[in-house]
C-alpha cells in the first residue's frame, strides 16, 4: 500500500480521501522506492503519459486509469527554429484542457477515483483549476473551483463548462488557497490541489520521461516558469528517476523562470537561503505564475541547486514581446508562458547546449 510521509517530520499516514496535511504543517510526499524502469513495457500502453503508469505509485494491477485518460501527453518536440538546431520547445499546450496541468489533473483524480471520493476541491489562478475540473467531470465527481475574481475570463468559461462550481474570491492567491483549504476541512472532502497532493507530481514527471524517449537522452538544460513549482519538481523527479536507473548520464540543468513582479524563490535562491519567504504580488501580466508563497519552496531550491541550475527573473516590458516573438514563429502561447521563452533569451547558453522550453498554455487562454 502506498503512503504519504512528511517533508518535514518524516512522520508516515495512510492515503486517505482527506489527509492533504502532515499535523505540522509539512507537505506530503509518497513513500516510494526509485521504481525499476522497464522500457520494453512502455509500448504495451496507449501513446499517453500512461506509458509509464508503471513507474506511478499505483498498484500494479489498478487500470482505473484507462477511465479517467483523455489521451494526455505526448506532446510534440519542436526545433525552435532553422538557426538554433539545439533549441527546442515542447508543445504542452497541445493537451485534453489546453495546458501541462493535464498531466498532473489526471493522475490525480485517477488517484481520487481510485479513492472512492464523493466531492473533490481545488483552488487555482486558472489553469489547475481547468484540468481538475475538466478530469472530475470524467470521473463524476463533483467539484468545487476557488479562484480569484480577477482570473482570466476565458480560463473561468472552460471551467464552467465542465459543471464545476465556481466560487470567486477577492483576494490575493494565497487568501484563495486558504479558503479552499477551510471548505476542505469543513466538508470533510477530497483537497485536489496540484499543489499539495503528491500524485500530481506523478503526473508532471512524465514531461522528462517524454523528453528522454523524443531526444533519446538527456537534454543539457530545461528552462520551466515556476509559481508553485509542479512541472520543475516534475521535471526533476522524472530525470532523477531515469537518471537511479542508469538511463541518462547527467542531470539536466534546471534554469527556473520567475516574474520579477513575484518572485519569491528567485529571490531566496540569490541570498542562499533553503526556503522562501513570502513576498507581496506586486502584479504581474504572468497570472500563472503569481504566487507569493510557494508551498514547496524548499524542494523547489534544492532541486534548482543540486542541478547546478539557476534562477532568472523578468521584467513586464519583456513578456508581450516574448509572446509576439513567440507567435512570428507560428507559437501561440497564453500570456503567462511568454515568460518561458523571455527567460531562454536572458540565459547564456554555450554553442552546442540542448535546451528545452516548455510552451505551457494555449494562446486562447488569455487575453
Ligand atoms: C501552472 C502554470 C505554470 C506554473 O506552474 P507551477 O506549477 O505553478 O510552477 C506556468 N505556466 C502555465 C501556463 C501554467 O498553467
Ligand atoms: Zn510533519
Amino acid at each position: 500500500m502506498e503512503q504519504y510521509s512528511c517533508s518535514e517530520c518524516g512522520t508516515k499516514y495512510e492515503i486517505t480521501p482527506t489527509k492533504w496535511r502532515c499535523e505540522c504543517g509539512g507537505v506530503l510526499d509518497l513513500v516510494k522506492d526509485t521504481p525499476a524502469i522497464d522500457v520494453a513495457a512502455w509500448g504495451n500502453y496507449p501513446h499517453s503519459i500512461w506509458r509509464y503508469v508503471e513507474t506511478m505509485a499505483f498498484a500494479k494491477e489498478s487500470k482505473m486509469w484507462e477511465q479517467v485518460t483523455m489521451g494526455e501527453g505526448q506532446t510534440p518536440l519542436i526545433r525552435l527554429d532553422a538557426q538554433e538546431p539545439h533549441t527546442y520547445v515542447k508543445v504542452d499546450y497541445m493537451m485534453p484542457t489546453l495546458s501541462f496541468k493535464d498531466r498532473g489533473a489526471a493522475v490525480l483524480m485517477t488517484k481520487a477515483k481510485e479513492l472512492g471520493v464523493s466531492k473533490v476541491i481545488a483552488d487555482s489562478s486558472g489553469n489547475a483549476g481547468t484540468a481538475i475540473a475538466a478530469y472530475a467531470a470524467r470521473c463524476r465527481i463533483p467539484c468545487d473551483i476557488y479562484l480569484s475574481d480577477e482570473t482570466s475570463p476565458k480560463k473561468v468559461a472552460q471551467i464552467k463548462a465542465h459543471g464545476a462550481a465556481i466560487k470567486q474570491i477577492h483576494g490575493t492567491r494565497e487568501e484563495i488557497a486558504a479558503a479552499a483549504q477551510q471548505a476542505v476541512e469543513e466538508e470533510n472532502v477530497f483537497y485536489a490541489s496540484h499543489v499539495y497532493n503528491p500524485y500530481f507530481y506523478e503526473g508532471t514527471k512524465t514531461y522528462a520521461y517524454e523528453i528522454y524517449e523524443q531526444l533519446k537522452g538527456a537534454p543539457d538544460t530545461l528552462i520551466i516558469p515556476v509559481g508553485n513549482g509542479t512541472l520543475l519538481l516534475g521535471a526533476y523527479y522524472g530525470f532523477q528517476e531515469l537518471w537511479e536507473n542508469g538511463l541518462i548520464e547527467n542531470m539536466p540543468k534546471l534554469v527556473a523562470i520567475q516574474a520579477a513582479n513575484c518572485a519569491p524563490l528567485a529571490q531566496a535562491y540569490q541570498a542562499g537561503e533553503e526556503s522562501a519567504q513570502p513576498v507581496a504580488n506586486e502584479g504581474t501580466l504572468a497570472e500563472g505564475i503569481a504566487i507569493a508563497a510557494p508551498a514547496r519552496s524548499k524542494q523547489i531550491l534544492e532541486a534548482v541547486r543540486h542541478t547546478n541550475g539557476m534562477f532568472i527573473d523578468i521584467k513586464e516590458e519583456e513578456i508581450l514581446n516574448a509572446r509576439t516573438e513567440l507567435s512570428e514563429k507560428g507559437f501561440y502561447v497564453e500570456v503567462t508562458s511568454a515568460v518561458n521563452y523571455a527567460g531562454y533569451k536572458k540565459y547564456k547558453k554555450a554553442p552546442e547546449e540542448t535546451v528545452i522550453i516548455p510552451l505551457c498554455g494555449a494562446g486562447i487562454k488569455s487575453k
